[in-house]
């Protein structure tokens, strides 16, 4: 019996993926990875409901170092589709000797998405990951060149599809014949693909080098400012993400809250905290909060992990700082208006 391990993403096109191979014996079992911007909770579901053996392996640290200098670059956000999948591909190609699997299975379709899943792309992702003839996309394989366990008669080409573009309506289709009901849609998933999130993360490599998985769970929540000396400043905006804020705040960043006054929760990430920056978060929390219409307030700021605590006296919240909007792919800016 031919074995084969499917790329889990949790979308209908992996979930039909892994149907295809199943209806003509083929045993499947099931990988999803995980990293800061996409999870396994769609594949768990799909793996479920499939009834296959799903591995879950976390490839955080490969993946953002990849992302700093993509060989193949981005595709219109911070997505680098076509390094993230070889990447894939290679970290499954080891999954696949592991657990005695004959080949490896994406629901891929050609042309589906122009950039990631043309032909030459399909290639480059091959030969990238190692895995050169190992990798079969049975929605789209009777348009490709046979692979391997094709040609070795452990698939049955005739019985794979011919599936192209980016109508989604064969697979529509497909999922009604197999009783399919449920799937995620096909956008969403990927934090990487979303235009709002793509600028915080460039702006975040811009001011660190290595960022760390914490601190793109920082830039995930609440509103991200840059502080004049080029600083990134993150303020919740409400109760529940001053818990996520706190929960993803790691040794060393300076976390910020108004003194006598409700309002929200501040983190600078790391040590980027000049004078300038610690001022106008210090301001921003101020605004953002109940404080903003006192004459003045205390704010205090706290560098996580010691006792080093400061506070930071704020006159007129409401006037202190001029916050630039958003624009393009920036950030909302941050400036002092009172004089220093
Ligand atoms: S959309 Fe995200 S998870 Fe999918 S290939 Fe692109 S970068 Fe990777």
């Amino acid at each position: 019996l031919a074995k084969a391990l499917v790329l889990m993403s949790g979308g209908l096109d992996s979930i039909l993926a892994a149907k295809v191979l199943q209806e003509q014996g083929i045993e499947v079992e099931a990988v999803s990875f995980v990293t800061p911007f996409f999870t396994s909770k769609h594949a768990e579901k799909a793996a479920a409901m499939l009834d296959t053996p799903l591995h879950i392996v976390d490839i955080t640290a490969e993946h953002m170092k990849m992302l700093k200098a993509p060989k193949h670059g981005y595709g219109r956000f911070m997505n680098p589709c076509i390094d993230c999948h070889a990447l894939m591909i290679q970290r499954a190609g080891e999954i696949m000797k592991e657990i005695g699997a004959d080949f490896i299975a994406t629901g891929e379709v050609l042309g589906e998405r122009p950039k990631s899943q043309n032909r030459q792309a399909l290639n480059i992702v091959e030969q990238e990951s190692g895995m050169e003839g190992y990798v079969l996309r049975p929605l789209s394989a009777k348009l490709l060149d046979p692979t391997i366990p094709e040609k070795e008669g452990l698939v049955d080409r005739e019985k794979l599809l011919d599936i192209r573009g980016r109508s989604r309506k064969p697979q529509m289709e497909l999922a009604k014949k197999y009783g399919i009901t449920e799937y995620p849609s096909p956008a969403g998933g990927c934090i990487l693909t979303d235009p709002m999130f793509s600028i915080r993360l460039r702006n975040l490599y811009r001011v660190e080098e290595e960022p760390s998985p914490k601190d793109v769970d920082l830039i995930k929540i609440g509103r991200v400012f840059l502080s004049s000396e080029g600083a990134l400043i993150i303020v919740s905006r409400n109760e529940q993400e001053n818990k996520e804020l706190m929960a993803s705040a790691e040794e060393g960043d300076m976390i910020l809250e108004v003194e006598d006054y409700p309002g929200p929760l501040t983190i600078i990430p790391r040590n980027h905290f000049g004078k300038e920056t610690i001022f106008e978060a210090a301001a921003l929390t101020a605004r953002y909060g109940k404080a903003k219409a006192a004459p003045a307030a205390d704010v205090s700021s706290l560098v996580h992990g010691t006792e080093k605590k400061t506070v930071i006296h704020v006159d007129n919240p409401a006037e202190a700082i001029e916050i630039i909007p958003a624009r393009g792919d920036e950030l909302a800016k941050v400036v002092r208006k009172q004089p220093i």
